[in-house]
């Protein structure tokens, strides 16, 4: 087995969903009292959340490249960046270091084309519905059309992701705004939405909406678990 290392911290709300998923699905696979070998390294979101706000994406880079050699050091065989919107700095890690990264825009793009979607809505803090780096490479590397809600709904997810789901507070008013942002995305095409932020799934799962959702903690924790247990050649 291989030993997966994560950049956690962004939030660690979320990072605790990866520990449990990838160790749940070891033990799926595995049977037994088999459970999965991973370094965490996590980081103080504050500092990272102060960081993006002055958009210093440099430093950011940074940091996050130290904590992947770090990981490197201690053996980890291949990295995660346990969150979506650090992705905006996933190249410059990925430069930096010898070993994989797997990229959580990737996994979730062939988990959508394997069930043939194309028309897909996206949901995630501000960074990500609004620059290139995630939804470009979702575009460009694979074919979907991503559409993403108006300015007024993007506010409101962007504050709800910062300002509640990154702090536990999980509000059932908080809850139905992100439903009725989702079924706006639904009735203007998207044949499926992409929860792009490692928290959303706190909040908003498959039993509140009708179009389906794919939730990027989970489907990240997979693509992980699969690597980890692919043996090398
Ligand atoms: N975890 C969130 C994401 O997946 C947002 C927190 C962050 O800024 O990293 O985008």
């Amino acid at each position: 087995m291989k030993t997966i290392g994560i950049i956690g911290g962004m939030s660690w709300e979320s990072s605790a969903l990866y520990y449990q998923n990838i160790n749940e699905m070891t033990k799926q696979k595995l049977g037994g009292l088999h459970s999965a070998k991973i370094i965490l390294s996590s980081v103080d979101f504050a500092e990272i959340e102060r960081l993006q706000h002055l958009g210093d994406w440099t430093q950011l880079g940074e940091i996050l490249t130290a904590e992947a050699k770090r990981l490197e050091q201690a053996q980890a065989d291949f990295i995660l960046i346990a969150t979506n919107t650090m992705h905006k700095v996933a190249d410059i890690v990925q430069n930096a270091i010898q070993i994989p990264l797997l990229h959580i825009a990737d996994a979730t793009a062939k988990e959508l084309v394997k069930k043939k979607y194309q028309k897909v809505g996206f949901i995630g803090t501000r960074y990500s519905m609004e620059e290139d780096f995630y939804i470009k490479r979702l575009e460009e590397q694979y074919g979907l059309v991503v559409i993403t809600p108006s300015k007024q709904d993007r506010d409101n997810i962007h504050r709800i992701i910062y300002e509640e789901l990154c702090l536990g507070k999980i509000l059932p008013e908080s809850r139905e705004t992100y439903i009725d942002i989702v079924n706006r995305l639904h009735a203007a095409g998207a044949e499926a939405v992409i929860e792009g932020c490692t928290e959303i799934t706190l909040l908003l799962k498959q039993e509140h909406v009708i179009v389906p959702l794919f939730d990027t903690t989970y489907i990240h924790a997979k693509a992980a678990v699969d690597e980890a247990l692919t043996p090398t050649l």
